[in-house]
């Protein structure tokens, strides 16, 4: 548990997942890993910052020195992945938004970009990930036509965890974790009905009814994507709606 009264959940871990103070959130399959960090942490109050002063710190402070670009790993990879030139539309939003845009459609959102690479501490990533959902909304995709080559400096600009864990300010954090087995039972689960891409899976019991675990409780619709759900526990069903499934042990 934690060892603080303030802390702030990064879900899924400090790159690539996302920040949450509501401790009501449950885990899913997806989730990846889960980190707390004392309220006051760099990492939580940089993170706290909404998508427009994000934004307008990268309008006035961005000086497109590149760097964000020149350590990103799909760029060295030989991708067309450019988040400087992504940055340039906050900069110049008046005209050319969407075609700075394309320089972000290959991002995988690793993150390093912001939280590494940047010296201006600013949000090339966030610029990126929020550049790819105006190119879906404009039903645009960036199609590269070079072709795919790794960078000369590939090899040379890989980035030690060491000084990433510096960058972050979690080196004080770092301790060996083994996994620990027997927990045992939680006593009650809430489980999400849609924890994949594709059609939400839609309950197929009902309150007050038993099951045991592995049992089948949401089934995606006959002839669409998606993946049922199954119990992780024995149980009653407590509570059912479209989102979830309640079952108290
Ligand atoms: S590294 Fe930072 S300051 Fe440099 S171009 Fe990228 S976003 Fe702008
Ligand atoms: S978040 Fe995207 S742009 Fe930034 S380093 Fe990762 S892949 Fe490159």
């Amino acid at each position: 548990g934690a060892t603080v009264r303030e802390f702030a959940v990064f879900v899924s871990g400090l790159m690539m997942g996302r920040l949450t103070r509501d401790l009501d959130e449950v885990v899913t399959k997806t989730t990846a890993g889960i980190i707390l960090l004392p309220a006051e942490h760099y990492l939580v109050t940089r993170g706290s910052r909404d998508q427009a002063s994000q934004d307008r710190i990268g309008k006035s402070a961005c000086d497109q020195c590149s760097y964000c670009t020149e350590l990103c790993p799909r760029y060295l990879m030989g991708y067309e992945v450019m988040p400087h030139k992504v940055m340039r539309s906050l900069v110049f939003s008046a005209s050319g938004a969407e075609n700075w845009n394309e320089w972000a459609d290959l991002c995988c959102a690793c993150g390093l970009c912001t939280l590494y690479a940047c010296p201006e501490d600013l949000y090339p990533r966030e610029a990126c990930v929020g550049a790819k959902v105006d190119l879906r909304s404009a039903g645009r995709k960036h199609q590269q036509e070079k072709p795919v080559r790794p960078h000369p400096m590939k090899e040379y600009r890989r980035v030690p965890l060491s000084q990433l864990r510096h960058r972050l300010k979690v080196e004080e954090y770092e301790r060996e974790a083994p996994y620990e087995a027997g927990f045992g039972q939680p006593a009650r689960v809430k489980i999400l009905l849609s924890q994949h891409v594709g059609a939400p899976a839609q309950a197929v019991v009902r309150p007050g009814q038993s099951v045991k675990a592995q049992d089948l409780v949401g089934q995606v619709p006959a002839g669409q994507l998606g993946a049922d759900i199954h119990a992780s526990i024995d149980g009653k069903v407590e509570r059912v709606t479209p989102e979830y499934v309640v079952i108290g042990g």
